[in-house]
């Protein structure tokens, strides 16, 4: 069924409800509706709903506060319309999608083993992969409630592939579902691109990525996806990690990234005491590249995604301690 969503003040669009919340609805139809990670984690996409009724599909999600919720806010990535509605959200252009999000089905290829808790699922779609470097999907995980976004880690092509890395959580639903109950050959609904933390065109300032734990995946895109311009600026990869075991980021940038001389690769332990033999960098991996970074920070574009302490304290470093201009900082909080 089809519902017609006004915006005050603004565009009009139609959501299928059969398939797509508010937001989804909206970026399907090139509204730059606010958002972040989509699925209920950031609060990104609060929205009034001044006329009509929605349903919600994950009550608790933790992107509303108790405030937010007795003030009548809504999360445009968790409600649908049960009829025409009229909404109070401000949109931007930046957050128009560069390219639609498509749904569809998507094939699992390959798994393939690269730490004791980290996989690269390889899956194909009927479509081109089109979608820019650095950017997620959003994935159905047999038999879980909602979405989980993934980010690809490989580059776009013209073959369907969509590659991922993927860290089974301990207790995760989603992440022990794609573990478990996905076989090779077996098909699960996708929908992608979604995101903002991609790889930006036309900018000389050499590139700073920082992964945290699985954001190893969007670095990975970010690192291979400048490298194949054949005037990209240098790379610095910094991985931050717990201990060596997983360490897994060089082997999957290559020798053939790493020895074309554009590219440095800094693996960072933050529990270096399980690895005696570790002669590397230790600490934490805001902390490391303070230190270790030619200064000013601000001649650089940093790209950065894991998990909400190491994006904060990222973030700290740069817009609070250098001064570094928002516009340069790209990231993902894997909520
Ligand atoms: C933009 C982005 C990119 C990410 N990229 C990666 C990546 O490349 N690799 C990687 O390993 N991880 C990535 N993550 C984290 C990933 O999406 C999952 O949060 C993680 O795998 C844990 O999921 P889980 O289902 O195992 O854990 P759970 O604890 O079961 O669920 C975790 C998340 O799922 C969502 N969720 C939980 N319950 C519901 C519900 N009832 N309805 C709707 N949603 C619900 C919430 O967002 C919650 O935070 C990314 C996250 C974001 C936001």
């Amino acid at each position: 069924m089809e519902h017609t969503i006004k915006i005050e003040g603004g565009a009009t669009f139609v959501v299928s409800t059969d398939e797509d919340t508010l937001l989804r609805g909206a970026l399907r139809a090139g509204i730059g509706m606010p958002h972040e990670c989509s699925v209920g984690g950031c609060g990104a996409c609060r929205f009034d709903l001044v006329e009509g009724d929605t349903e919600t599909l994950w009550a608790e999600a933790p992107g509303l506060s108790e405030r937010d919720r007795k003030r009548g806010k809504r999360l445009a990535c968790q409600c649908r319309p049960l009829g025409d509605c009229t909404i109070r959200v401000r949109c931007a252009d930046e957050y128009k999608p560069a390219i639609p999000p498509r749904r569809g089905l998507a094939r699992l290829e390959g798994r393939r083993q690269l730490t004791a808790d980290m996989c690269e699922f390889s899956l194909r779609t009927e479509w081109p992969a089109e979608f820019l470097a650095g950017q997620y999907a959003l994935l159905y995980p047999p038999g879980t409630e909602g979405t989980r976004a993934y980010s690809m880690a490989n580059r776009p092509n013209a073959d369907g592939l969509w590659q991922f890395v993927i860290r089974r959580v301990p207790g995760g639903r989603g992440s022990n579902a794609l573990f478990d109950q996905v076989a090779i050959g077996d098909e699960i609904p996708f929908d992608g691109p979604y995101g903002h933390a991609y790889l930006r065109d036309g900018i000389e300032r050499e590139i700073v990525c920082i992964a945290g734990g699985s954001g190893l995946a969007p670095m990975l895109s970010v690192t291979r996806g400048a490298l194949a311009r054949p005037d990209a600026p240098p790379v610095h990869f910094f991985d931050g990690v717990r201990t060596t075991a997983d360490l897994c980021g060089e082997a999957m940038l290559g020798a053939g990234l790493l020895g074309g001389g554009r590219l440095s690769y800094t693996p960072v332990l933050s529990a270096p005491g399980a690895s005696p033999d570790w002669r590397g960098a230790t600490g934490f991996v805001h902390e490391h590249i303070e230190r270790v970074l030619p200064h000013p920070l601000e001649r650089y574009e940093f790209y950065f995604a894991g998990p909400p302490p190491m994006i904060d304290a990222v973030q700290t470093l740069l817009l609070h301690q250098h001064q570094v201009p928002y516009q340069q900082i790209h990231f993902d909080r894997f909520v």
